[in-house]
């Protein structure tokens, strides 16, 4: 491993720190010392390589901490579920890795896979087979009989797609103490779900205290930790209570449920980039208005929970729900701070020190990676301009010019372009339905709006 000095640059350390000019001593894969004492080492070592990083911000690489890497771009779960391979998937989730690091992303979390093929993936990119973020991943995501987010298309026992249904106390224990087994960094739930018949209530916890305590209990023995799925206010109090060390969503939180966050400081991802993508540029992919207006009040409907969650000091971490084709991998994983700073009125140094500090519990490895400073792991990303006064600037994988994981330089040219798969997709006729509108124009009478359902 070469070591390197990188000067000219101007460092946002990760920690919320006001930006600062100075150079960036890296040795053995890790930062060794910065500015001043950053200079004074160099120059004792003229064997250094030297990167000159003039207009640019250096900063910690980004944390992703909800990027589903198996699901490969999907336009529904119906895709996911049946039109999915095993290996395939692992060998596209691998081709898709590589856009990730283009994007400045050096860590991620992928809360649940098909066939669980993330582990594997994690261990392809930890052996140096493939190149990727480091990675930490859940296995499938646990459900009860009563389903997830897709209702009747989840079997009531076994896998479908990315989940696995338990259905009775026995088999919660087996199911975690077997992913954990197989390499599972987390326990993922979803502790929320649809039920078909009672939509119109949104989504309802589908467990009972006692197993989401028992799903604690058996993977905190195994010093796992456990995440959760969670929309709505009971289930996020409940799953907090339980023991959850991560909460997903945790939209339209109550008092009390505000409360038992803020008593465990249970870190947050509400990967709203989703929903935020859909309000800024549903109109582009023919969403309907009043849908826009539904994806807006899910994100409106957290502001005054997320800002004092916030305030309080429960972490936030940022996590861009890639993996479905609103949000492809590559283009959007800044997105979450862009949401942080303009719905939770963060200052965009507070946003990026989610993204890497805080985040970086996301993939276990919190105060090892994810800040400029001395004895850190150098996950280092230089990037075009201040991107304390325009936080996009991280969007633009052009901006990007080197991106370092443990102080080794990542190849960032673009993946080859790739061809169709055969059964890959969801066949389809097409995505607009030949209505009497679409056939003889505008102010012809017809029906039925675009109707959108929640994926994920
Ligand atoms: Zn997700």
């Amino acid at each position: 491993m070469s070591d390197l000095v990188i000067t000219g640059g101007r460092i946002v350390d990760g920690t919320g720190n006001p930006a600062y000019d100075g150079s960036v001593l890296i040795e053995d894969g890790r930062i060794a010392a910065v500015g001043v004492s950053a200079d004074k080492r160099a120059k004792e070592r003229p064997d250094l390589r030297r990167l000159d990083a003039s207009g640019h911000t250096v900063m910690p690489g980004l944390i992703d901490c909800h990027c589903h890497l198996s699901f490969d771009d999907a336009g529904s779960n119906s895709e996911i579920f049946f039109q999915r391979r095993n290996a395939l998937s692992a060998l596209v989730a691998s081709y898709n890795a590589r856009k990730l690091l283009r994007a400045g992303v050096t860590g991620l979390l992928d809360p649940d896979s098909t066939f669980e093929n993330m582990i594997d993936l994690r261990d392809a990119i930890d052996a140096g087979i493939v190149e990727g973020p480091r990675m930490s991943c859940g296995a499938y995501a646990l459900i009860t009989g009563v389903g997830g987010t897709a209702g009747r298309l989840i079997n009531d026992e076994g896998t479908t797609g990315y989940y696995m249904a338990v259905n009775s106390k026995d088999e919660i224990v087996r199911e975690v103490r077997r992913q954990i087994k197989q390499g599972a960094d987390w326990i993922k739930v979803h502790v929320t779900g649809i039920i078909p018949r009672q939509a119109h209530k949104g989504e309802l916890c589908c467990w009972t205290m006692d197993e989401l305590k028992l799903i604690c209990d058996t993977a905190h023995d195994l010093e796992t930790p456990v995440m959760g799925h969670c929309r709505g206010a009971g289930a996020t109090q409940k799953a907090a209570e339980a023991g959850f060390d991560l909460i997903f969503h945790a939209t339209a939180m109550d008092d009390a449920a505000l409360q038992a966050v803020i008593d465990r400081k249970v870190p947050i991802a509400p990967a709203l980039t989703f929903q935020a993508n859909m309000v800024d540029y549903g109109h582009k992919i023919g969403t309907a208005d009043y849908l826009l207006k539904l994806f807006e009040s899910e994100i409106t409907d957290s502001i005054a929970t997320m800002k004092t969650a916030h305030a309080e000091g429960v972490p936030l971490l940022t996590g861009s729900e890639a993996g479905f084709s609103l949000v492809p991998y590559g283009d959007w994983h800044y997105r979450e701070m862009e949401v942080f700073v303009k719905y939770f009125d963060m200052t965009p140094l507070e946003a990026i020190q989610c993204a890497t500090q805080k985040s970086a519990f996301g993939i276990k490895m919190a105060g090892e990676v994810g800040v400029i400073a001395p004895g850190y792991r150098a996950d280092v990303i230089c990037v075009k301009g201040k991107v304390e006064e325009d936080i996009a600037l991280l969007g633009d994988p052009g901006n990007i010019s080197h991106v370092l994981i443990e102080g080794v330089a990542k190849d960032l040219s673009p993946p080859p372009p790739r061809k169709p798969i055969p059964g890959w997709r969801l066949a389809s006729i097409g995505d607009t339905r030949l209505t009497r509108e679409v056939a003889f124009g505008p102010g012809t009478p017809s029906d039925t709006p675009l109707i959108v359902e929640e994926l994920h």
